[in-house]
């Protein structure tokens, strides 16, 4: 069936995520700067963590608006599902770089651990910007988040738990330097092996969630189970089986068999499906396509029909076996493929009879002719004025 996503909206979504990733951005750049001009005087490998901490989520803020530009454009033939997957990919290689940053780090300083004569100078002014550091970050946590939420971007909710990590991160800091100033040097370069744990901590986690959407995680089973409860509620659905959804980007994909009555036509089971779709797209917000197969019985664990012969194989054999039927009327007859077998209806001019008595004769004749046609269940004649 059709499939929909509204590109102005994706276009705002996009304008949103820039405008929260470019404010987080600001003030990443000028904390980083900051932590680490003022680490490298005061001689703090914790503070230089720190800030290292804060322009790596600088570099991967810039990810994040790559992504959301690429992502947010329309499907077109070689991408049809559209480009979100470009944001999930960019999440991955922001995992991968946050751990490699967290490895550097914990290398440096257990060298410094090694290497007990390097003090550390300007340790008030040191711990005043671990302190701005601090406050700065969780504004941007409940900043982002607020966004997240709204959005119901993935992507800028790992955003702003980062920026919340990155509060304690500071936190981490301020004890190091706390303690070298009540006279235990070597806290520095164990709050900056702390701050390296949790830069990897953070990196892994994206890394893990973003490579399960990439191999295409479902929504969560609340979202499922209401996603089901509207399908249900669609008039014509007999049940449902088969319901999957695969998220991509904040949005969701969903496909689903309803069965239908067997003998609609195509057009009303289509019509059916359509109501489906709608619903789920007007009803579930994450959703933004749909694709409804239609069943007339249910084929979950099996197809019976399919050695069926075609159309054009059952109008053949009856034409053989029945010279005298008007073509046009077997030409137009309607074939109901149901449980292992065919259903036939035929319409029959009723010029072609002289009494009633004849036409109980012809459908007996009829039904004897299509006896030997073992796929044929049952044949039902009409005679048409
Ligand atoms: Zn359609
Ligand atoms: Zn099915």
């Amino acid at each position: 069936m059709h499939s929909s996503s509204d590109p102005a909206n994706r276009q705002q979504r996009y304008r949103e995520v820039r405008k929260v990733t470019l404010v987080g951005s600001a003030v990443d750049f000028v904390l980083g700067v900051a932590k680490i001009v003022i680490g490298w005087f005061a001689n703090s490998q914790a503070l230089i963590a720190d800030g290292i901490h804060s322009l790596s989520d600088l570099l991967t803020g810039f990810i994040v608006l790559y992504a959301a530009k690429h992502s947010h454009k329309s499907a077109d033939e070689v991408h049809p599902y559209g480009y979100g997957r470009i944001e999930t990919l960019a999440t991955v290689s922001l995992g991968i770089v946050l751990t490699g940053v967290a490895i550097g780090i914990s290398y440096e300083a257990i060298k410094r651990l090694n290497d007990p004569a390097a003090a550390m100078d300007f340790t008030l002014l040191a711990l005043l910007i671990a302190l701005l550091s601090v406050i700065s970050k969780e504004w941007i946590y409940r900043y982002t988040m607020s966004a997240a939420q709204c959005l119901r971007s993935d992507l800028l909710m790992a955003s702003a738990w980062h920026s919340r990590s990155d509060a304690f991160s500071s936190i981490v800091v301020l004890i190091g330097i706390s303690g070298v100033m009540l006279g235990y040097p070597y806290l520095d370069a164990v709050a900056a092996v702390a701050v390296a744990a949790m830069i990897a901590k953070i990196g892994f986690g994206l890394v893990r969630s973003s490579t399960l959407e990439l191999i295409d995680v479902a929504l969560d089973p609340e979202k499922v189970s209401a996603i089901r409860q509207h399908i249900h509620a669609v008039h014509g659905v007999r049940s449902i089986h088969t319901l999957r959804t695969r998220k991509s980007a904040g949005s969701a994909f969903v496909d689903v068999h309803i069965q239908v009555d067997p003998r609609l036509s195509v057009s009303e089971g289509h019509q059916i499906g359509d109501s489906v779709r709608r619903r789920l797209l007007q009803h579930v917000e994450e959703v933004t396509d749909v694709t409804v197969h239609i069943d007339p019985e249910n084929d979950e664990t099996g197809s019976p029909c399919n050695d069926l012969p075609s159309r054009e194989e059952v109008i053949a054999e009856l034409k053989q076996r029945w010279p005298q039927l008007p073509v046009a009327s077997v030409e137009a007859m309607t074939l109901h493929y149901l449980s292992g077998a065919i259903d036939v209806e035929l319409d029959l001019p009723i010029e072609i009879l002289r009494s009633t008595d004849e036409a109980k004769y012809l459908v007996q004749e009829l039904k004897q002719a299509v006896s030997a046609l073992p796929y044929i269940n049952a044949i039902q004649v009409r005679f048409k004025v």
